[in-house]
């Protein structure tokens, strides 16, 4: 069975991954016409001026960023929002609908080689495909870029594209709707209007689709990571919780509703009004609602199992009004009201619950004694409950899901914040770089050309500042947070100091220069990251790499009647007597086993731009999109592509193209490919030095030379 993986990482980045062998299956290729390439063509070289270029390698003055965002502004105009670095495709947000994505455009994409079109999310996600297919390789498609650039849509885009053009029978139309399906259920859950994007996702995604040899899906997983769990209890200021809240409400029938104990007006409820901004003009939570509900059912969902979902969402709504009061400093429940839903809802006695959430269990002299919670303890004992409820029913959901789709994965969740994200941004660029570099060496050795080395930043010295063992930031994390006694945010830091002090990568205010302390608060690090310094405040790191959860809290849970809640708080936790391990440890091992799982594939990228912060239309933020460039790592890509040679291209599409220029060659080459084209190219009076000549392929140095070529076609 073959195998066809997306991958959607925090930041968030997706990557989509073609799989294992195939049986003996005859590929379908279609025939490349010469209008194709034409077309190609035209778009990619005599309307050059107007459109620029569809591959960045043939900008003529490669190196200039100047000269990479005008190609990328003239194109942005004219609504080409695509562009190619040789295989990889940068991608600029139109913030409208275009009209690119109809199945005309599926099957002008479908079976054509990438070049011979002008390029697209569907010339990528086809040649994963074919890719798969024919050379049997896993592959994988990585989509980068800040919030709101489009990942998702494009995923959502790749994702449509196969469940169109795929080959289908009825159990894989089950498959692929249950696919297509698990999108608005996990966006629903997962995903939040923030300020930068309407619909953010706030989780990182991998998902996975296995193909037959017949090239149908017959599967798919999903593995979920770093749900932000935070915003259960907190949003900043224009921001929204996570979109189901709003979606039950404003949605939900009326019996329901009373049933749940909620009311219809996010405005009553603690955990959705710090934000203030319960409505999103963008946004139809009605609508939505009816969508989820649907999309639960397809995926397979009984009515018990929905029940039982929404209870514990209105849960976490009704904890989060759960007020205290407590005149001695001891925190008690001022109203029992929500107590009485809570008992009903999460199916917990009451009275245990009052008591878990006012109490902590402490052993002294070998007994057990319940200590009372003053009023921030309690409210921190609140919010991390609801944290855990809706973190581990996500998960729990995503495993649901899995279970829909047929296949069964291990699910990674911890907590933790821009660190992490801008940690596994620093691997997947590492990699990135590394492959890229990988696949330019095999191809010129593929077609016996010789390799000249290319200069380029490694920031691997910045991944191990992270997480080298015993000395990079998340041990000596760890270390703090294991060690008892006056353990905090600040002894955190002074180890750093102590540490990792001496660091080129690594500033704090005491180490900084006089210039760089102006712009530090004392308890801030630096890291000088690959794509620009980043401050970080050390306020909350122990706390969110601990990620506790009150001992007394998961027993009262533990007991719950709600089915999915004693899934998601497994009784084994209370026995066992080893520490967890830390989020920020348990984020590094599932980065490392995903670096693992994508250097054993072959890699595509999607790199999305976002062209303005007010998600407008037709909008160019020039200094914003330059910013992305620059950590999206392009210009050092189109220098790696562009090291040795700015074109390549098969013989014989080489030839098709050009034969009407030589009269040798035209209208048909008897002979050798190989010589016709050198044949071709002498007549044409390349220079020794402009080109070389591999196994299946011409190599052109620079772009002038085939512009000159082309201008030759035209006139
Ligand atoms: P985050 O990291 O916050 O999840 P994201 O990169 O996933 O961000 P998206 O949610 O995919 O961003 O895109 C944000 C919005 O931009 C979409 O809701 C949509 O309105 C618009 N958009 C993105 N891509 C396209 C596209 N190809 N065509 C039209 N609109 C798009
Ligand atoms: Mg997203």
């Amino acid at each position: 069975m073959m195998e066809l993986t997306i991958q959607l990482i925090p930041t968030g980045e997706i990557i989509l991954s073609p799989g294992k062998n195939g049986e003996n299956y005859c590929h379908n290729c279609k025939v490349v016409t010469s209008d194709g390439v034409r077309a190609m063509m035209e778009s990619a070289l005599t309307a050059r001026d107007r459109v620029g270029v569809q591959d960045f390698v043939l900008l003529e003055n490669y190196t200039s960023e100047a000269a990479f965002i005008e190609n990328l502004r003239k194109r942005f105009k004219e609504n080409l929002i695509y562009t190619y670095i040789g295989s990889v495709l940068v991608s600029v947000n139109p913030y409208k609908d275009l009209e690119i994505y109809t199945k005309n455009h599926m099957e002008r994409y479908r079976g054509v080689n990438f070049y011979e079109v002008s390029p697209h999310i569907y010339a990528v996600a086809d040649n994963s495909y074919r890719s798969m297919r024919t050379e049997r390789k896993d592959q994988c498609i990585l989509i980068s870029g800040e919030s709101g650039a489009g990942k998702t849509e494009a995923s959502k885009k790749i994702l449509q594209y196969y469940a169109i053009t795929c080959p289908a029978s009825e159990h894989v139309q089950t498959i692929k709707d249950r696919l297509l399906q698990s999108n608005p259920v996990l966006e629903a859950f997962g995903n939040a209007k923030t300020l930068r994007n309407d619909n953010s996702s706030r989780f990182g995604k991998y998902m996975d689709i296995q193909f037959d040899f017949k090239g149908a899906p017959v599967g798919g997983h999903i593995i979920n990571y770093l749900l932000e769990k935070s915003r259960v209890v907190h949003q900043n200021h224009g921001e929204r919780n996570f979109h189901i809240f709003y979606q039950l409400i404003e949605g939900g029938e009326e019996d329901l509703l009373r049933r749940l104990g909620l009311e219809r007006n996010p405005q009553q409820y603690q955990y959705l009004v710090k934000g203030n901004c319960p409505k999103v003009s963008s946004i139809n939570d009605r609508s939505d609602w009816k969508v989820v509900r649907k999309a639960l059912h397809v995926i397979g969902f009984n009515e018990d199992e929905v029940e039982e979902l929404l209870n514990i969402i209105a849960s976490v709504l009704h904890l989060g009004n759960v007020q205290y009061g407590g005149e001695d400093g001891n925190a008690c429940i001022t109203s029992d009201t929500q107590i009485k839903y809570l008992a009903r809802l999460l199916g917990v006695n009451g009275t245990v619950l009052t008591e878990a959430l006012t109490h902590k269990k402490i052993i002294a002299k070998g007994e057990e004694l319940m200590s009372p919670l003053n009023l921030e303890q309690a409210s921190y004992a609140r919010d991390a409950l609801s944290k855990a409820v809706y973190g581990r029913t996500f998960t729990w959901l995503v495993n649901k899901i899995n279970a829909s789709l047929a296949y069964t994965f291990v699910v990674v969740c911890c907590s933790f914040e821009q660190f992490c994200i801008n940690y596994c941004n620093e691997k997947l660029q590492q990699l990135f770089i590394e492959l890229t570099l990988k696949s330019e060496q095999e191809e010129y050795e593929a077609e016996g050309i010789t390799w000249e080395p290319v200069q380029y930043f490694n920031n691997k010295i910045i991944c191990d500042l992270v997480e080298e063992k015993f000395k990079g930031i998340i041990s000596i994390l760890d270390e703090e947070c294991l060690r008892p006694g006056d353990a905090s945010d600040i002894t955190f830091l002074e180890k750093l100091e102590d540490t990792v002090g001496g660091h080129p990568h690594f500033v704090t205010h005491k180490l900084a220069d006089a210039k760089t302390r102006k712009v530090m608060g004392r308890d801030e690090f630096r890291l000088l990251h690959y794509a620009g310094e980043v401050n970080y405040n050390v306020n909350g790191f122990l706390d969110k790499n601990n990620d506790l959860l009150f001992r007394n809290l998961k027993e009262v849970m533990c007991m719950s009647e709600n089915r999915i809640l004693i899934q998601c708080f497994d009784r084994e936790e209370l026995s066992d007597k080893k520490r967890p391990d830390t989020a920020a440890t348990q984020f590094k091992a599932s980065l490392a086993k995903l670096m693992e799982i994508l250097m054993s594939k072959e890699p595509s990228y999607i790199r999305c731009i976002k062209p303005n912060d007010s998600k407008q239309t037709g909008r160019f933020d020039e200094v914003l999109i330059r910013h992305q460039v620059k950590y999206l790592g392009l210009m050092e890509n189109l220098r790696v592509r562009r090291a040795g040679f700015a074109y390549r291209r098969r013989y014989e599409i080489f030839l098709q193209r050009y034969k009407s220029l030589c009269p040798d060659t035209w209208p048909h080459w008897q002979g050798k490919l190989a010589d016709g084209v050198a044949t071709l190219v002498k007549h044409l009076g390349y220079k020794p030095e402009e080109y070389k000549m591999g196994r299946s392929k011409i190599f052109i140095r620079f772009p002038k030379t085939l512009f000159a070529t082309e201008d030759a076609l035209e006139s």
